[in-house]
């Protein structure tokens, strides 16, 4: 082996140990500390660009499973279906500002549901908005899982039915999904309040989910107490559908953990089938039985 062919060698090592071990919790922290320090709505957007440019990086370079590198022409399908479901978001967001958040602004007023901790550091509001909305979106979740006619509605599995995982297939909705992604975060704001924190939690969440579905060797035994690791989801993106059906929390595992869904064990397969559904079929898969 020549020293140029070892050096390569040592250096793919030592940036694989540095992903394991600590590209999640230097990208968590990195986020409470952006919340610490009351950053701007434009700085966590930043953040979160230059985080997803790094994942995507790595996964070219050192992922977990080669086969699943994508082509430029799955890249590219993949980016309209994304671009497609955030202009839905987009546009199911506006519908419900106009409509239920606004009636529900009125409520809480009206019911003076005033009890925010903003006294609290700004890093545990974070920390109390992320796992509270956690909590809903996990029960929204594992009925979605549960319910075939949520299932179906939802459009939950075309995002279940990606072969190949990475980082992007985080924001790999199906644009209907949106009805149902959004109302968890209103519920929470009408029951507790605590906007003032949700660009710190952006943040938070963004990476979270974005390493969950990342195609990296990752560690699991630190954060993945609280946090959703990708051993963790990836399990629930198995295409066994009782190894699905466990790790509903997308970024955060400790409602799994209290509720009895958690599995931490190997996945072989994931989608919802042995090929890919084109996208055609995953736009038709609410419509359809
Ligand atoms: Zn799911």
């Amino acid at each position: 082996m020549s020293v140029e062919t070892s050096f390569s060698a040592l250096l793919i090592h030592g940036t694989r140990q540095i992903v394991y071990w600590a590209l999640q919790p230097i990208l968590i922290a990195a986020s409470l500390y952006l919340a610490h320090t009351n950053a701007s709505l434009d700085t966590h957007i930043l953040f979160i660009t230059a985080a997803f440019c790094i994942i995507t990086l790595f996964e070219i370079t050192i992922p977990a499973r080669p086969e699943w590198r994508k082509s430029a022409g799955e890249t590219a399908a993949l980016l309209v279906f994304v671009f497609l479901a955030g202009a839905a978001y987009a546009l199911i967001e506006t519908l419900y500002e106009a409509s239920l958040f606004k009636w529900m602004a009125g409520l809480s007023e009206a019911w003076r549901l005033d009890i925010w901790p903003s006294q609290w550091p700004k890093i545990a509001q974070v920390l109390l908005i992320f796992s509270a909305f956690e909590f809903v979106n996990y029960w929204y979740h594992r009925a979605s899982h549960r319910w075939g006619w949520l299932w179906r509605l939802s459009g939950h599995s075309a995002h279940h039915a990606f072969k190949k995982l990475s980082g992007l297939n985080a924001v790999a909705n199906h644009p209907l999904e949106g009805f149902f992604l959004i109302l968890p975060r209103a519920i929470v704001g009408f029951l507790l309040g605590g906007e003032a924190v949700g660009a710190a939690f952006i943040s938070l969440t963004a990476v979270t989910a974005i390493l969950a579905h990342s195609n990296l060797h990752l560690n699991s035994a630190l954060v993945g107490w609280f946090f959703t690791t990708n051993r963790y989801h990836i399990h629930h993106h198995s295409q066994v559908i009782s190894e699905s059906n466990t790790n509903y929390g997308c970024v955060c595992i400790v409602w799994d953990r209290l509720f009895g869904t958690f599995k931490d064990a190997d996945t072989k397969d994931t989608g919802i089938d042995d090929v890919q559904p084109d996208y055609r079929a995953m736009l038709l898969m609410p419509f359809k039985r």
